[in-house]
């Protein structure tokens, strides 16, 4: 097989005040890894009162973790990133195991995360605050502030990686931290707390609290979180974002998605087809960046067929990953299905693959690509999160455009084009929060932000980069004057 498995089964508990504690529910489940069905680990989902006892703990941190200076979290945070360094191979095996990526995509997962910790690492040196005389005598000056206690719940998909665009900025500018992993895959979360106690975080400052929908409400409700910060389905997104705003908490919910590429008649076929693949085959097609929908603008070159040939040859367990459980693997099927009797033909069909040699009890889907689509058909409007891509052959760059602004979500729309005009003309009309030009996943890399529209994001800001900073802060404003300085000032 191509993961490790643990020596014994992983029982995922909640860090709560520097402890490991089990949850008091009695309610949780097995986890299996997608590999091949085998159990891995067990996680105990928590009440509102499991939350409760993590939250009180990181109240009590706060004053004295706020306190510390910038540059000594700054420090700390290096000295974790250090720790996620030397075990990079585990943490990494520990990601493919749970979620089903590929080893190499589960490394690269951490490695994206790691580029977050290097961007809140370098805060003490690129946000110096500022003061200025706004009058004779009297300073205004401008403080970032951490906002007490805040909340960090992740989706599945990334186990490392969305965590870790969360908890570097929140800790490091100043905020206890609570993270809710997903339930499907807490291990890597466990892993990660570990390796945070490893590094001295004190008590209280970064916990694990796991669980399902009950355990999100409860921390969505919670009077003492003062920030939410929320990554998962556009349903759930919604859901947490209205109950977290209504008890008066800032809220940040990134959603699903649905992201297109353009396909321009002109495209470079060498930069073109196996990017595409990789897009929509990469995690086995479940990250929010994936294109599911190609937008074939008058292809007289047979384009279409070349990435159709180039995704028939990507091979389940070699340069493919498996599907987090049957569920998806059969909520995919079905898709699969309906858009064949709606009329779309199935060009390369993964719905049958065979399990890779020793993955027999896995969750194994092929490449699909879907040809002949309409912009009504259910594969061509909904994010299904699986490697399946649909096609939709159009004449025109405005038609293509359009397909994509008639969708309700806003996280990545790409353009495969030789011309600087094209990608510029797609660039400027394209509602999606992050555009690629000749880039299958155009996620931005440090220091840019990272966050889409519509759908794809409920609130204000970007969840990385300066974003981060300003969701998990708060800029406290101090205007001086003192008694020797002149009288004749408009401040009383
Ligand atoms: P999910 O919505 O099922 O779960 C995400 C988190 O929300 C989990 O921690 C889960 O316990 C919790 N949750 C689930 N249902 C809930 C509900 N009704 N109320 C409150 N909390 C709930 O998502 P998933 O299946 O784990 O992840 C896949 C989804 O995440 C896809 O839609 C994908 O596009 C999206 N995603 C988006 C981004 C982005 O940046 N926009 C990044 C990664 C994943």
């Amino acid at each position: 097989m191509l993961v490790t498995l643990p020596s014994a089964l992983v029982d995922c508990r909640n860090l709560v005040d520097g402890e490991w504690v089990a949850s008091s529910t009695g309610r949780g489940r097995d986890i299996h890894s997608p590999y091949d069905g085998r159990v891995v680990g067990r996680v105990g989902f928590s009440s509102a009162a499991d939350v409760d006892r993590a939250v009180r703990a990181a109240e009590r941190a706060f004053p004295t973790w706020a306190a510390m200076p910038l540059r000594d979290r700054a420090r700390l945070l290096l000295r974790f990133r250090e720790l996620i360094v030397e075990h990079l191979d585990e943490l990494s095996n520990t990601v493919a195991l749970e979620s089903g990526k590929t080893p190499d995509e589960a490394r690269a997962g951490v490695q994206r995360g790691l580029e977050v910790m290097d961007f809140a690492a370098s805060l003490p040196n690129a946000d110096a605050g500022g003061a200025l005389e706004v009058s004779r005598g009297v300073t205004c000056e401008s403080r970032r502030e951490p906002l007490g206690v805040v909340a960090g719940i992740t989706p599945f998909n990334f186990p490392a990686m969305v965590p870790m665009w969360m908890f570097p900025i929140a800790l490091t500018v100043g905020n206890c931290f609570v993270l809710k992993p997903s339930e499907k895959v807490p291990l890597t979360a466990c892993r990660l707390g570990e390796l945070a106690s490893l590094a001295g975080y004190p008590a209280g400052v970064f916990s694990v609290v796991h669980g399902d929908r009950e355990t999100v409400e409860a921390i969505a409700e919670h009077p003492a979180i003062q920030a939410v910060g929320f990554v998962g389905s556009s349903a759930a997104a919604r859901a947490v974002y209205v109950r977290a705003t209504s008890a008066g908490k800032r809220a940040l919910c990134l959603g699903g998605a649905k992201n297109a590429i353009i396909l321009a008649p002109d495209a470079d076929e060498r930069l073109t087809v196996q990017s595409i693949v990789d897009s929509f085959t990469g995690c086995a097609g479940q990250r929010c960046m994936a294109a599911s929908l190609l937008l074939a603008v008058d292809d007289r070159r047979g384009l279409v067929e070349k990435i159709a040939d180039a995704a028939a040859r990507m091979v389940p367990g070699e340069t493919m990953g498996a599907l987090i459980d049957p569920a998806a693997k059969e909520r995919l099927t079905h898709a699969i299905d309906e858009a064949e009797r709606a009329g779309a033909k199935v060009l390369v069909d993964g719905r049958r693959t065979a399990a890779p040699a020793g993955g027999e009890g896995g969750i194994w889907m092929g490449a699909t690509v879907l040809d002949g689509a309409t912009a009504g058909m259910e594969c061509a409007r909904a994010e299904l999160f699986g490697p399946v891509l649909t096609v939709l052959r159009v004449r025109t760059l405005d038609e293509a455009l359009a397909v994509d602004l008639g969708s309700p979500y806003g996280n990545a729309t790409s353009v495969f084009t030789t011309s600087g005009a094209v990608a510029r003309y797609v660039g400027e009309r394209a509602r999606s929060g992050m555009i690629g030009v000749n880039v299958g996943v155009p996620v931005p890399r440090d220091p840019f932000s990272f966050g889409g529209t519509r759908d794809s994001k409920l609130g204000h800001g970007d969840i990385t980069g300066q974003g981060g900073v300003e969701f998990w802060s708060t800029l406290k404003k101090i205007t001086t004057k003192w008694a020797l300085q002149p009288d004749a000032t408009w401040m009383s």
